[in-house]
């Protein structure tokens, strides 16, 4: 069997349509059209290149955008109360902050003082909690692109059987609770799990966040499966996937690539989340 492309961009697409309308509708009432704060310290390469990427999508979208670009030796207490501003402008309506911060900062505490109303990538303690829950929030990009991409199949997901590989708290662990949501059987991976090949070819989606180029050939996948690829490693100065994407063609129904999957839908649905924040915001 011979699997299709999914095709991440496409899927964009539809959803950068939603939100120009929405953007659009709400100029013509004279509403608050949202805001993107976005903080960036130091200097990381692949940081930059994602900062750059959130001004170009929220501007070609219609929303505002503000780079907030602090020097690598800011102190905690300046980020924090950076944070705190944003968190009291009415103008924001939403906050991401850049990960990885430098080794003198304290991750957590400067996490805790976003504003879980304006938290649209899902970092706070408050809507991890509620995403866990099952309750309604922001959710995080990376695992609301692999839910939205299983979406846009119009595929029941009830009932099926869901391999995550990868436990990390911003891929696996959020991946893994919302197919839970979604009424699948969720197996979740990582580098400790016994005879990983046998439980991943039990799935009839096999959901792939290891961090390890081509890991996954066609030996880990179930005649028919449908396989999402999380995976963004450099490889020769390429971006490639988790998954070795021409050997599991040849046995899954559906695979994404690297690039133009997954990632090809992570800035557009946190600016989706900003357009959620200012409505919420006003209610
Ligand atoms: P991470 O924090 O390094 O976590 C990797 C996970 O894979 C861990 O849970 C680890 O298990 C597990 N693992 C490692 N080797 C394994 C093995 N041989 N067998 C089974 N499990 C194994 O990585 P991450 O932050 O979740 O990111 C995963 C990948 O997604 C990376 O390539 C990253 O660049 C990419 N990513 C892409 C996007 C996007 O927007 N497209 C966003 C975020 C991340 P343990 O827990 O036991 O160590």
């Amino acid at each position: 069997m011979m699997g299709e492309r999914i095709d991440g961009k496409n899927i964009a697409l539809a959803i950068k349509e939603d939100i120009k309308k929405f953007i659009e509708a709400r100029k013509s009432q004279n509403l608050q059209i949202p805001k993107v704060a976005s903080i960036l310290v130091g200097n990381d390469g692949g940081s930059i290149f994602y900062l750059n990427n959130q001004e170009k999508v929220a501007i070609s979208l219609g929303l505002n955008f503000e780079k907030i670009h602090l020097n690598v030796e800011v102190e905690e207490k300046e980020l924090i109360s950076k944070i705190i501003e944003l968190n009291n402008d009415d103008t924001v309506s939403g906050i991401i902050l850049q990960l990885p911060l430098p080794k003198h900062i304290d991750e957590k505490k400067v996490i805790a003082n976003i504003s879980p109303l304006k938290d649209i990538d899902c970092l706070t303690f408050v809507n991890q909690g509620k995403l866990y829950m099952g309750e309604e929030t922001f959710l995080p990009c990376t695992p609301n692109s692999v839910l939205t991409i299983l979406k846009s199949l119009n595929i029941e997901l009830e009932g099926k059987e869901v391999v995550v590989i990868g436990r990390s708290n911003i891929v696996g662990k959020p991946v893994s609770a919302l197919m839970l949501k979604e009424n699948c059987t969720v197996t979740t991976c990582h580098s400790k799990t016994r005879n990983l090949k046998e439980v991943c070819s039990r799935a009839d989606i096999l959901i792939v966040a290891i961090g390890k180029a081509k890991f996954i050939d066609s030996s880990y996948v179930k005649d028919g499966a449908i396989v999402i690829d999380v995976g963004t490693n450099s490889v020769d100065g390429k971006i490639t996937g988790d998954v070795n994407f021409d050997s599991v063609i040849d046995v899954a129904s559906l695979v994404t690539p690297v690039p133009g999957g997954v990632g090809a839908l992570t800035t557009t649905l946190l600016m989706k989340n900003a357009c959620k924040a200012v409505e919420e915001y006003e209610n």
